[in-house]
This record gives C-alpha cells, structure tokens and sequence, in this order.
C-alpha cells in the first residue's frame, strides 16, 4: 500500500512538471525582435561589441564592469 502512494506521487509530480513547463521560446523570432545592435568600443581595450552588452559611463562605453573600473576607478 504505502509503494501506491509513491507511485502516485511521483506520477502526480511529473504531471505537475508537464503543466508548469513554460511554452518554449523560438530564439528566431526573439533575435529578428531585436534586430541588429550597433556597434560600440570598448573605451579600454577597443573591443567592439553590440551597444545592449556594453558597459556606459558617463562618457564612455566599456566591454565589462571589469574594463570601466580599471579605466575610470573613482567612477
Ligand atoms: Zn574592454
């Protein structure tokens, strides 16, 4: 009897798993909603990366947090 109850549970959980599982996004139409990014460089080490990567500050674009803090410390 108590190896039916598992049963049931684990049943019951895969179910549950089944329903809750979000519909999974197409990465094609999510790429094409974006579009292309424009360029920018890094104001550190002249990487060039897509403008929604770029780190800003106030006067420049870094390739990461790691780049703006080595160029601007007191930032
Ligand atoms: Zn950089």
């Amino acid at each position: 009897m108590k190896y039916l109850i598992l049963i049931g549970v684990v049943f019951g959980v895969i179910w549950w798993l089944k329903l809750s599982r979000p519909a999974k996004p197409s990465a094609s139409s999510s790429a094409a909603d974006t579009g292309p990014q424009p360029m920018v460089r890094c104001a550190h080490c002249g990487l060039h990366l897509p403008q929604n990567e770029a780190i800003a500050s106030a006067n420049a674009v870094y390739c990461g947090q790691a780049h703006r803090d080595l160029a601007e410390p007191h930032a």
